[in-house]
């Protein structure tokens, strides 16, 4: 599994001005700063690609890349940002949960989850919302190439994404897949597209 080929096609506002065409689409979505650029741009083996989504306007928007012209890949606000306005964050949270709920195309929600430090109670809260309204999740652990560190919590990566399967249990009927991945070592690049090219084949 290879991309060959990724274009920024467009960014919506709403779910309904989403691309129409029918491809698959696998959407990407986290906390701040937990490293979605970071894993777009080695997916697509780029340096700049996920820039779109970080100029000012757009980060509130649902952005479609296309890849080897035949399924999307999904760059979706993220949450969490400590200094938006309560006002605002509940705006993302509607808007993203109107793309989760209606997309029809989507196959899969991504959802990152930082393995370089402790479960938060946001992903925790975002994980089960998705698992009560029956939303396919895979759930995508970044910077998994980080030492464990004492200010961290003190867990290695290993630790920390056993613990968080652990915590959302209860919310799945069945257990989500995951993969551990690292944007510094491109660990898990090929296991992403590869699971990709099986969800689509479904
Ligand atoms: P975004 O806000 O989710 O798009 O996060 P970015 O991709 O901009 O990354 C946020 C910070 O985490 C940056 O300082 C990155 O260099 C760092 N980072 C992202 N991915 C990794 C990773 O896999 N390993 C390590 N060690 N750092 C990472």
């Amino acid at each position: 599994a290879h991309v060959e080929q990724a274009e920024f096609v467009k960014s919506s506002v709403r779910t309904e001005d989403c691309p129409s065409d029918g491809s698959p689409e696998f959407a990407l979505v986290g906390r701040s700063n937990v490293g979605k650029s970071s894993l777009l741009n080695s997916l697509v083996r780029r340096k700049k690609l996920a820039l779109t989504s970080k100029k000012p306007g757009k980060t509130q928007c649902i952005n479609h890349f296309r890849i080897n012209d035949n399924w999307y890949l999904v760059d979706l606000p993220g949450y969490g940002f400590a200094a938006a306005p309560r006002e605002l964050r509940t705006d993302w949270n509607q808007f993203t949960k109107d793309y989760f709920l209606n997309r029809s195309t989507l196959v899969s929600v991504f959802l990152l989850v930082d393995a370089s430090i402790p479960a938060k109670q946001i992903d925790l809260e975002y994980a089960s919302w998705l698992g009560q309204n029956q939303i396919p999740m895979t759930l995508i652990f970044t910077k998994c190439d980080k030492r464990k560190k004492k200010k961290n919590g003190g867990r290695r990566p290993e630790e920390n994404v056993s613990d968080f399967q652990e915590l959302i249990r209860g919310f799945f009927q069945t257990t989500p897949p995951y993969i551990m991945t690292s944007s510094v070592t491109h660990q898990g690049r090929d296991e992403i597209l590869l699971h990709i090219a099986q969800l689509r084949n479904y």
